[in-house]
């Protein structure tokens, strides 16, 4: 595969770019981090000609594909008119509305750009609401970059082991000092870090399906004893539903398991790949924020542009709702076929997610408990099978979670396996190989 043009790109990008990349997360990419021109349904291309079946997706926001039509027409029709006026539109009242509708537990929000920032509110939020200093945060869970947060965050966000140390420089020890970090999906660990600290804890924060370290759904019954116990103790509970919101279903996570968080935090495919992140809950918690007593603010919060994709994005969810199980299923069917493929080729591997976003990696051993799997995730191979995909014109994320669209169809599984298939031989065959050599 050519990829010249790319690697002159990376090279010149290098000089003036902090490691050519403007997200740690990319670094990652092998054989390097490409240069790519042009996205269509779940097809990109890149600089150098070469086309790929997507399956990174903008890691997330691509709910409907790369530039479904109606979405590009919405947003060109808007910008002619309403670029950014630091100001209200009617949008807001529209998009807010919609949100609500269907995760009625945000009587009210408020818009942000990323996730990062929307979740810093959040946090805020509730330390001033329960005049509480302490937030417990879940070992494997990411929740952004800001220093508050960044610390037990999965692998892909770190530079190396101790990046997110808060007593690194460069990390602010405050903020990470009034952290509590526990082990997810174990409820007993929660009731300890209460009777230690209950007095002392503000909220805790989740992503109630654990999409940044593997794909791990919680266990049954787990989420309502978090929430039993934040209400017995008088924490506030976050859902952080950047990954899981407008994508499993038009719920979120918290309508598929019915269990009803205080505050939730919306990213990634509220607009469909366009900048929008939301936060909001209970109306007398964001009545703190109206009363101007807690400071959210942007320059760009609530800008136009993404409102318009934010409109459109969710009324086509809502016309397509009932293809949201379809999707799953194919995803179901992908992510199953890919274990049976390594299986058949005797490369142990961790599978797990809810359809549509689902984690495959190859580990260094076969580990049942969904929880430890991501402990034993040989990285090598792992990587080395997502270059090898790419090379068959497969794009993956290297940590190995998958994000599948409505632009994905059943031709588009097919070809992804035809690849898997060929890249597991190869790897096996080069494990037998260097086996029979040493
Ligand atoms: N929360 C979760 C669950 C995420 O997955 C991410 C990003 N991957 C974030 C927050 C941060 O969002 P952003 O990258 O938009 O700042």
């Amino acid at each position: 595969m050519k990829l010249e043009r790319s690697r002159q790109i990376f090279e010149r990008a290098r000089q003036v770019i902090a490691g050519g990349v403007s997200s740690n997360v990319r670094a990652s990419d092998r054989p390097f981090p490409l240069c790519y021109a042009r996205g269509k349904g779940s097809k990109l291309l890149d600089v150098d000609g070469n086309e790929y079946l997507d399956f990174v997706m903008g890691r997330g926001p691509l709910i409907l594909g790369h530039s479904h039509p109606a979405l590009i027409k919405a947003v060109q029709e808007t910008m002619v008119d309403a670029q950014l006026f630091a100001a209200q539109t009617e949008m807001e009242c529209e998009v807010a509305e919609t949100i609500k509708k269907h995760i009625p537990s945000m009587e009210m929000v408020r818009f942000a750009n990323s996730g990062s920032e929307a979740v810093h509110a959040a946090l805020r939020l509730a330390r001033f609401a329960t005049h509480r200093p302490k937030i417990v945060k879940f070992e494997g869970h990411y929740h952004g970059w800001l220093d508050n947060i960044l610390f037990a965050a999965p692998e892909k966000a770190r530079a190396d082991q101790s990046s997110s140390d808060p007593s690194r420089p460069g990390n602010g020890a405050a903020g990470t000092a009034d952290l509590l970090i526990v082990p997810w999906n174990n409820l007993p660990a929660l009731e300890a870090a209460f009777n230690a600290h209950g007095p002392e804890i503000a909220a805790v924060i989740m992503e109630p399906v654990m999409c940044n370290s593997g794909c791990v759904l919680p266990q049954d019954g787990y989420l309502e004893g978090v929430r039993k116990l934040c209400s017995s103790k008088g924490a506030l509970l976050i859902f952080d539903e950047v990954i899981t919101g407008f994508r499993m279903g038009l719920t979120g996570a918290q309508g598929r398991y019915g269990v009803v968080p205080d505050l939730t935090v919306l990213g990634k495919a509220l607009a469909g790949g366009f900048i929008l992140s939301s936060f909001g809950g209970k109306r007398e918690l964001m009545n703190l924020i109206a009363e101007l007593k807690v400071v959210h603010a942007g320059t760009f919060n609530g800008n136009p542009i993404s409102l318009s994709a934010a409109i459109t994005s969710l009324r086509i969810l809502e016309e397509r709702k009932d293809e949201f199980p379809l999707l799953n299923e194919m995803g179901d069917q992908l992510r199953l076929s890919l274990v049976k493929l390594a299986n058949q080729f005797s490369l142990p591997c961790a599978s797990d997610g809810f359809g549509m976003i689902f984690c495959f990696y190859l580990t260094t051993a076969v580990v049942s408990d969904p929880m430890e799997c991501v402990k034993h995730r040989d990285a090598e191979a792992t990587s080395l099978f997502q270059e090898r995909m790419l090379n068959q014109g497969i794009r993956i994320a290297p940590e190995g979670t998958w994000f599948l669209s409505f632009a994905h169809d059943q031709k588009d599984v097919e070809l992804a396996l035809n690849a898997a298939k060929n890249v597991l031989a190869e790897i096996a065959a080069s494990r037998v190989n260097s086996l029979q050599r040493s």
